[in-house]
């Protein structure tokens, strides 16, 4: 039961915040509620709904992992040099997602996709050095 209940606020959290969330961060969020949550209880969560496909795992740079909803996932564009995020509007394969499954058969449950560059103050910064060298 108690197990539920933390299940439970541990989705409802994720859901409710506008970004995702890393372990620590969710945990902070959960730490003053109830059921009191330990880390190791939200780390083991989380690790149970990525395996359900119920929680979608972003990985960004150098920073840390964080979840959000695998219904309402989120893509970026990071740079790899100073790991700044800018959010992409909406999903650019949701179309593909369905001309897949209609093709395939397949019964979809997710994917990722993470845009690697350089933002435009590392690039800016890059092509000085360039430069003087
Ligand atoms: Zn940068
Ligand atoms: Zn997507």
């Amino acid at each position: 039961m108690k197990h539920t209940r933390q299940r439970e606020a541990i989705l409802r959290e994720l859901e409710a915040a506008a970004e995702p969330l890393s372990a620590e961060e969710l945990f902070a969020r959960l730490r003053d509620g109830e059921p009191a949550i330990a880390l190791s209880t939200v780390y083991r969560n989380l690790e149970r709904f990525c395996a359900d496909n119920l929680v979608q795992r972003e990985t960004t740079g150098d920073g840390p992992v964080r979840y959000a909803p695998a219904r309402r996932h989120s893509h970026y564009l990071v740079c790899t040099q100073c790991a700044a995020r800018v959010k992409l509007d909406g999903c650019p394969l949701a179309q593909l997602e369905e001309g897949l499954a209609r093709d395939t058969g397949f019964s979809i449950e997710g994917h990722s996709l993470t845009i690697y560059g350089k933002c435009p103050r590392c690039a800016r910064k890059e092509t000085k050095e360039t430069q003087k060298a």
